[in-house]
């Protein structure tokens, strides 16, 4: 029996590319969404790996989402915690919406995906689990205040995570990406993805498969020993 993997936010941008890289090492992978219905169905009807529906900020939603995956693929022994928004504006201009939902998805996700599943995990003595962080939580940006806090909060999160999780043979690391050509950067304007570019030393944007296969090995079998860590992929642009 394969091992069955959840990946939050898992058809699309980074998380298509990490739901494609588990079924690759050949995990069983669960992929979850927000609302993108048709972008989901392509990605099912494409990959062959069901994809379900719910909003990861909401706590009742993840235990009933995991419940599900659980009794329709089998125990869940891997987790990423992928989904991300942002709602950026400098702190005078942001609402307190908008530092909510960011700390309520970003992070309480992060939170609510690992009440969900930990138990699983424990009961069987194996588990994997992989948060992502973002360069932006460790180093800061203007604009993002909600972002980089949230962001900074799962590499916390992942380090104290990772010190319960020890004695029962859990992993849980984080990666964190620097600017990568997903659909969230396509939002960030031109001029200012420009000066971003000019500050990565490999001189381009990454790509999510390059995010992916970090995110593979922290969730293989080799990666036993590699705990409490967070992976930087980012071009050189923030050597931590
Ligand atoms: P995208 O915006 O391209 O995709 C986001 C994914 O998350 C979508 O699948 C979306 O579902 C899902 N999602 C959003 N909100 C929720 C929610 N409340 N519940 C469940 N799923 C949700 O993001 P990226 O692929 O660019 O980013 C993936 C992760 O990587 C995020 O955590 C992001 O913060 C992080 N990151 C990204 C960087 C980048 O440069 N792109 C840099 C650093 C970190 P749906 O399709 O239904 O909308």
């Amino acid at each position: 029996m394969s091992r069955v993997a959840i990946v939050t936010g898992g058809t699309r941008g980074i998380g298509e590319a990490i739901s494609l890289a588990l079924r690759d090492m050949g995990y069983t992978v669960a992929a979850n969404y927000a609302g993108n219905a048709e972008k989901a169905k392509i990605f099912t009807d494409e990959t062959g790996i069901p994809a379900y529906q719910w909003d990861v900020g909401d706590h009742q939603a993840c235990l009933d989402g995991c419940a599900k995956v659980a009794a329709d693929l089998g125990p869940i022994e891997v987790v990423v915690n992928n989904a991300g928004i942002t709602r950026d504006g400098v702190l005078m201009k942001m609402s307190f919406e908008d530092w909510t939902d960011v700390m309520r998805v970003n992070l309480g996700g992060c939170f609510n995906m690992c009440k969900a599943t930990f138990a699983s995990m424990r009961d069987r003595n194996w588990g994997r689990v992989v948060n992502i962080g973002s360069i932006n939580g460790q180093a800061g940006q203007y604009g993002q205040v909600n972002y980089a806090a949230a962001k900074s909060g799962i590499h916390g999160f992942t380090k104290a995570l990772a010190q319960e999780g020890a004695r029962y043979g859990i992993t849980v690391n984080a990666v964190a990406p620097g600017y990568i050509d997903t659909d969230m950067v396509a939002a960030v304007p031109p001029q200012v993805l420009e000066k971003i570019v000019a500050r990565v030393p490999v001189g381009r944007l990454g790509h999510a498969h390059e995010i992916a296969r970090g995110v593979a090995f922290l969730c293989s079998e080799d990666a036993g020993f590699v705990t409490g860590s967070t992976l930087s992929i980012n071009g050189g642009q923030h050597m931590y």
